[in-house]
């Protein structure tokens, strides 16, 4: 048998989907659609008439005159050949004479096909979905008045698919809006909103993908906040490819700009579309961005992406303009009530958190404090300023004093206003010496500069207070009544700061007092180096010496190092004082050796501070070359502890030391916790035994015990010995049954002037 089977329009794939978007095959049998099929049977004369669909494989029937199947294979079809021309009426006078149909099943058999005439139905931009057809069992042809009736009919049938697609369209659609209503009012966070509202668009609302992107303020860029697909590919490949496009991204900027839908309801025909691959590979072919505008600004756009051209029609695009209101509507409720949150933690007109926001920002910190300070910073004049230059005066000022405390406030301080005219501070962790001067030099100096209120200037005297975190108070609440007294009371002295504790206020003031004495010493000369020798426990010569520190004090007389290393410390002095140290070390040195005291290696003690200084190396070196010295001359000594805080940059620092020659040496060892096994992964030369253990080892045997194990340890890792604090006969001589290299204690000699220590050099050889 021979028959030409219909080829398939261009379309196809489009026109398919039109076919599933109108929604129609296989419902049951509906009167305006019979109606109109049994007037063009009427007109036409014929025993039967279709309204035929062609679908992928077979025609089917929406309705049938004078016909008992239903559907039919679309490769017999007759339909499949009348809509391959859309606007034609299609018609085959006498089947059995025609060349494509004489052996087609329906003209051989039953119901015996010779006349046909078909008119295609077209419901989108594209081909034809079906036909209203006309049909006959014997050969004959339509009057030209039949024929403009049968395509009148045709159209007739079109507008009632069309209006049976928007019928179906306004239930889906509002039900998809009246869910999103719902969940408007359900969700609590705007990422949920967001994401439950594209997956209602895309379940609901028939899309291939729904995403939103918030709209940055400062860059006017997108930041997907929520996507959903109809496909999980789609969804996984989409982003974020989508919201970089820069298609996207244009179709997004003009929306902002215009705060107007942008529909494009053909996508894969505008060229500059060709070039996205993710939109021909999963057919993204119509697309409408949205604005979400709220409080009058655009605050993110809604993209919606449909599988079919033409698919934002009129209908749909007012249903999506719904959609969009109503996300934005639910943005601003929940942006409002996100507002309210804000209001009870923060200060509206400075920004900084209020008493709940201070408290709710210490309460995190608290658990991991150990101490800090808290500044009350009353502000006494405000009230005048209000009355002279109006209410807007005192927010100016309140803003001003705001950037001046966070300009100047430490990195980890909370700043918060707590009442109107009470400004708090909160520094972890701080030492208060520190802290008065913090106080006192920085902050009050800023804060006296006179604030500008429109043309005038006001002055606004300050009054500090602290109290300290946790002796004063372990709460806000009571860290703040501590610290607001001290103000009055530093108000009251006339002074601009005070402590609310008189035992630290006493103390700080006298670290303050000392601090200053240690200046004026540095710069005048004030401290000098002793040196204390270290002796070969076997030979007894002198194989090096340490420098330790003293401090001339004009009235008080030689001050320990004990007293005033750690005020050195704290206040960042001991950079220039400890590069004096080593100067006077290397000066020293070069003395003795130009007189030919054949001096020792020198050992100079170095704190953390010193070694995470970028400069340490470079002093050393510039040193050492000033005194023409050799780098062996010199060793230098960290404690413990200082290795530990100094960790990371002190490993590097060490071995450029070592490199040059310079001995490394673990001051007071055993006084630490850290293990030896840690110790020796850095690189280092000599361990000093504390003197603890060398005092208890004659009276415990249990620290003989440890000191031996320490010795035996040391040695195994290459490590020279050094005893501190030898002061007795019986201790030198069990330290040299034990192995012990050297010895450092009065036994030997206290730490003398440099010119006694030069005696001693030329007595001992
Ligand atoms: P250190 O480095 O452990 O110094 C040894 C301390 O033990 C010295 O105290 C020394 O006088 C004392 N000493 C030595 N032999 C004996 C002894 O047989 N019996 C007793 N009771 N004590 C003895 P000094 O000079 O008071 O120094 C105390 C600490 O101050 C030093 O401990 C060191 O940590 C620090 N220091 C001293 N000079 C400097 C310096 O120039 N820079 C730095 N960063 N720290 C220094
Ligand atoms: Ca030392
Ligand atoms: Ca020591």
């Amino acid at each position: 048998m021979a028959y030409t089977a219909p080829v398939f329009p261009a379309d196809e794939n489009e026109r398919l989907a039109e076919l599933a978007a109108i929604d129609v095959l296989d419902t049951a049998a509906e009167e305006a659609f019979d109606s109109l099929t049994r007037l063009a049977a009427y007109i036409c004369g014929t025993p039967i008439s279709l309204v035929t669909l062609v679908d992928a494989k077979r025609q089917w029937f929406k309705a049938r005159i004078g016909l008992n199947a239903t559907e039919t294979p679309r490769d017999i079809s007759f339909c499949g050949h009348a809509i391959a021309d859309p606007d034609r009426l299609f018609i085959v006078t006498d089947a059995s004479k025609d060349e494509r149909f004489r052996d087609n099943p329906l003209v051989t058999g039953d119901p015996n096909i010779r006349f046909y005439a078909g008119m295609p139905l077209k419901t989108g931009g594209g081909s034809a979905v079906g036909t209203l057809c006309v049909i006959d069992r014997v050969p004959r042809e339509l009057t030209p008045t039949q024929r403009d009736a049968l395509v009148t009919l045709s159209h007739a049938v079109v507008a009632q698919l069309k209006l049976r697609r928007r019928l179906s369209r306004h239930e889906q659609y509002y039900a998809m809006l009246a869910h999103v209503s719902a969940m408007i009012a359900r969700v609590t966070d705007i990422e949920s909103l967001c994401s439950e509202a594209c997956r209602a668009g895309v379940e609901l609302g028939s899309l291939k993908l729904a995403w939103i992107g918030l709209v940055d303020s400062l860059s006017g860029n997108l930041r997907p906040m929520a996507w959903a697909a109809s496909e999980s590919q789609l969804a996984e490949s989409a982003f974020p490819d989508v919201a970089g496009d820069p298609f996207e991204r244009a179709f997004a900027s003009e929306v902002i700009a215009t705060k107007r839908p942008r529909v494009c309801n053909g996508l894969a025909i505008d060229p500059h579309t060709h070039a996205n691959s993710l939109r021909q590979r999963h057919s993204l072919l119509a697309s409408v961005v949205l604005p979400l505008v709220v409080n009058n600004t655009v605050w993110g756009v809604m993209s919606l992406y449909a599988g079919r051209r033409n698919f934002f029609d009129a209908f749909y695009l007012d249903r999506a303009a719904e959609l969009a209101n109503d996300i934005s509507f639910g943005i601003d409720r929940l942006q409002k009530a996100r507002d309210i949150h804000y209001l009870s933690f923060y200060d509206a007109v400075t920004g900084l958190p209020n008493k709940a926001g201070f408290e709710d920002k210490f309460e995190t910190l608290a658990p991991q404090l150990h101490g800090g300070c808290l500044l009350a910073v009353g502000m006494e004049q405000l009230d005048k300023v209000g009355a002279a230059y109006g209410a807007g005066a005192i927010d100016s000022v309140l803003k001003q004093v705001t950037q001046r405390l966070q300009a100047h406030a430490p990195d980890r301080a909370i700043v918060a206003l707590v009442r109107r005219r009470l400004f708090a501070l909160f520094v972890p962790d701080e030492d208060p010496a520190n802290f008065s001067r913090f106080a006192t030099q920085r902050l009050a100096k800023a804060l006296a500069v006179p604030y500008s209120t429109g043309d005038e200037e006001v002055g606004c005297a300050v009054h500090l207070g602290a109290s300290f975190f946790p002796d004063d108070g372990k709460t806000i609440g009571a860290l703040l009544t501590a610290a607001e007294r001290a103000a009055q009371s530093a108000r009251n002295l006339n002074q601009t700061f005070r402590f609310y504790n008189a035992k630290i206020d006493e103390m700080t003031a006298a670290r303050l007092r000392l601090e200053g004495d240690l200046r004026k010493a540095i710069s005048r000369g004030g401290l000098v180096n002793y040196y204390q020798p270290k002796v070969d426990l076997i030979t007894g010569r002198i194989v090096g010496a340490e420098a330790l520190m003293r401090w001339l004090h004009p009235e008080r007389g030689l001050v320990s190092p004990a007293e005033f290393i750690p005020v050195l410390e704290a206040s960042g002095l001991i950079l220039e004082a400890g590069r004096q140290a080593l100067a006077r070390a290397i000066g020293d040195f070069c003395k003795w050796r130009d007189a030919q005291l054949d001096p020792p290696r020198i050992a100079v003690n170095v704190t953390a501070t010193q070694l995470k200084d970028g400069n340490f190396m470079t002093a050393i070196q510039h040193e050492l070359a000033a005194g023409k010295c050799n780098p062996l001359m010199l060793s230098i000594e960290l404690t413990e502890s200082s290795l530990m805080t100094a960790e990371r940059q002190a490993r590097g620092v060490l071995q450029e030391l070592r490199e040059i020659g310079i001995l490394i040496a673990i001051d007071d060892f055993g006084t630490g916790y850290s293990s030896l096994a840690y110790l020796v992964t850095l690189p280092m030369d000599e361990l000093k035994i504390d003197r603890a253990f060398i005092m208890k080892m004659t009276v415990e045997p249990a620290y003989m015990g440890l000191v031996n194990t320490i010795i035996s340890l040391a040695h195994n890792l290459n490590l020279k010995v050094v005893a501190e604090g030898v002061e007795t006969d019986e201790q030198a001589n069990l330290l040299r049954l034990l192995r012990c290299d050297q010895a450092q204690g009065y036994r030997y000699g206290k730490p003398v002037p440099a010119a006694d220590f030069a005696g001693m050099l030329a007595s001992s050889h």
